[in-house]
């Protein structure tokens, strides 16, 4: 409170009022006290002057001075003023303390000259022959309205001067207490004007800081205290709605955060006020440093700039796509902006939602290709089956012979389509999202082996040695045994197909760490590298021309990555061209 400069300033002007008071009451009163005092000796000359006016007169009338002299010095040790005797002419005649002949002429004497004039007269003055200051009061002496002397009665003011003297040292003296006094009372008054003050100010500062715990404890029941309860209400009101805020705040943070959208807020200046984390990225921004910096500055997306002064300028939504260049095919992001609006319906801000549409848009062009893709393919052998029959249709004296040729072109088309249609049905069955699994506890050997036996034969025919490398101990897991047969059937179908005669294919089952692996190794053509990223997608193949002509369909090793990450597992190869390749799948064992 010492460093309160209100306390200070109401201090000072308490001080202030107390120190005029006291000195303003102290003056008019030592002034009444003085003019009092004079007032009661002037009265108190008056008297004695009257009487010996009267004690005069016989001796101004024309009587003996000399017994009038005699007189006064008679009385003169019982009264404590001089007394004086004038002739009409101002000369002395009796004086209780000095000898009249010695004396001159009193006429010019401004009591004296006073008294001519008015009858009376009052001086105050220095006499050098008592060495003091005096007060006199001369009363003419009249016969007939003509004055025939002078009485004068004069006192020394010494005593009154010693008693205003000591008057105003009491005033003074007093005057001072009462400052004292005052003062003591005004810093106890001051303060507890101030203190609640304050409190009420460090209170209100803290608020203003965030810091809405502070209490102020008011108890007076006057203004200051309904305002302290009124600060204290508000306080509380105002600490309710900031904890309402800060869990609303929260609670959209939280939202924006867990958005999937990029979701960026500018102000009206397209000062960014709001970015979540997913913006962050597809802007390649700072995160939340760029907050508060220009949307231009935060980010080099240019559209992004663009549709969010649009928004803000036109006052209305703005659609427009963002597009990234990025490592593999450009990333596609759909903007829309719109502008923010106060109450008023001010345009105040805009923000912007950024949706990211690469991987539908991904799709919806895989989705395009597969169907071109399976167009075709189904075309071919329709077509090829449709020149036949018509041929055979047209030709009516076809040859036995001939027709038997084109009939077994017509089958093998059709198994084609078979195949095909089949492969297509496996993969749906794989591919869809409601497929279930049956999945059983299955010993891995027994689907592999099944496989292994049911292609001995057409390895044998191919002069292929096929051989099944198996742990004695069974490799256990939970999996669908009809997809893991399909897996082992596709990869064994290619390496049979695509290696050659006195070449050999070994079939692996193996006990990893947390998984079961399928490895099928074979001494074939081998792939090259460019093209092993790509071998697992739908009609993907090296040589097309080759792959049709071996009954290949281009969708074998899709189902097999299908049915792999079916399970948990996954598909991997290892080749080299020329010396052979290894297909490794790996399924989990829990
Ligand atoms: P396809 O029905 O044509 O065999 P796949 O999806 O099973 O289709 O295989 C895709 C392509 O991968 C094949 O066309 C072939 O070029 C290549 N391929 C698959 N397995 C092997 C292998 N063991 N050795 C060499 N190339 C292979």
């Amino acid at each position: 409170m010492i460093r309160s400069r209100f306390f200070w300033k109401l201090y000072a002007g308490l001080t202030a009022v107390v120190v005029v008071s006291v000195a303003v009451i102290g003056v008019l009163l030592a002034r009444q006290i003085t003019q009092d005092s004079i007032t009661e000796i002037e009265e108190n000359l008056r008297g004695r002057a009257v009487v010996l006016a009267e004690l005069a007169r016989t001796a101004l009338e024309g009587g003996d001075a000399r017994d009038l002299r005699g007189r006064l010095r008679d009385i003169s040790a019982a009264v404590p003023e001089r007394l004086t005797v004038l002739g009409a002419d101002g000369a002395v005649l009796a004086d209780t303390e000095r000898d009249p002949l010695a004396m001159d002429s009193h006429a010019d004497r401004t009591e004296v000259q006073a008294a001519r004039e008015r009858g009376s007269g009052r001086a105050v003055r220095y006499s050098q022959t008592l060495d003091t200051r005096l007060m006199y009061f001369a009363l003419a002496v009249k016969r007939g309205g003509e004055p025939v002397g002078y009485v004068r009665t004069s006192m020394p003011l010494t005593r009154i001067d010693a008693r205003l003297a000591a008057l105003r040292r009491r005033v003074l003296l007093g005057g001072l207490a009462a400052v004292a006094v005052g003062l003591g009372l005004a810093f106890v008054f001051a303060r507890r004007v101030t203190r609640p003050l304050a409190a009420m100010t460090r209170a209100a500062e803290a608020l203003a800081g965030g810091d809405t715990d502070w209490r102020v404890e008011v108890a007076s029941d006057d203004e200051i205290g309904t305002l302290g309860r009124a600060f204290q209400a508000m306080t509380a009101a105002l600490r309710d709605r900031m904890d309402t805020i800060t869990a609303d705040r929260n609670k959209a943070l939280a939202i924006l955060g867990s958005m999937v959208e990029g979701v960026v807020a500018v102000d009206h200046e397209e000062r960014v006020v709001q970015l979540n984390a997913h913006a962050a990225e597809i802007l390649a921004t700072g995160g939340e440093d760029c907050l508060g910096q220009r949307i231009w500055e935060a980010t080099r997306r240019q559209e992004v700039c663009r549709v969010l002064g649009a928004a803000l300028r036109s006052g209305r939504d703005q659609r427009a796509e963002l597009r990234i260049p990025a490592g593999r095919g450009d990333r596609h992001v759909e903007l829309r902006a719109s502008p923010l609006r106060d109450a008023a319906g001010r345009t105040v801000g805009a923000v912007v939602l950024l949706h990211d549409v690469t991987e539908p848009r991904r799709l919806e062009t895989m989705r395009r290709d597969f169907v071109a893709n399976v167009s075709h393919e189904l075309k071919t052998p329709l077509t090829a089956i449709h020149g036949l029959v018509e041929t055979l249709l047209d030709d009516e004296a076809m040859a036995g012979e001939t027709r038997q040729r084109f009939l077994a072109k017509i089958r093998s088309q059709a198994d084609r389509l078979l195949a095909l249609v089949t492969d297509l049905l496996s993969l749906s069955r794989f591919e869809s999202r409601e497929h279930r699994l049956d999945r059983r506890p299955v010993s891995l050997r027994e689907p592999v082996a099944e496989s292994v036996e049911r292609h001995q034969a057409e390895a044998e025919r191919k002069g292929v040695a096929l051989v099944l490398d198996a742990p004695p101990e069974p490799v256990e897991l939970l999996a669908d045994a009809e997809a893991l047969r399909q897996v082992v059937d596709n990869l064994l179908q290619n390496a049979i197909r695509y290696t050659p005669h006195g070449g050999r294919v070994v079939v692996r089952i193996r006990r990893e760490a947390d998984h079961a692996a399928i490895a099928v190794e074979d001494t074939g053509i081998g792939i090259e590298p460019r093209h092993q990223a790509r071998l697992f997608e739908r009609f993907y193949r090296v040589d097309t021309a080759r792959s049709r002509a071996l009954g290949g369909t281009g969708l074998g090793l899709s189902i097999v990555k299908h049915i792999a990450e079916a399970h948990g597992g996954d598909v991997a190869v290892e080749s080299e061209p020329g010396r052979g390749s290894t297909f490794r799948v790996r399924l989990p064992l829990a």
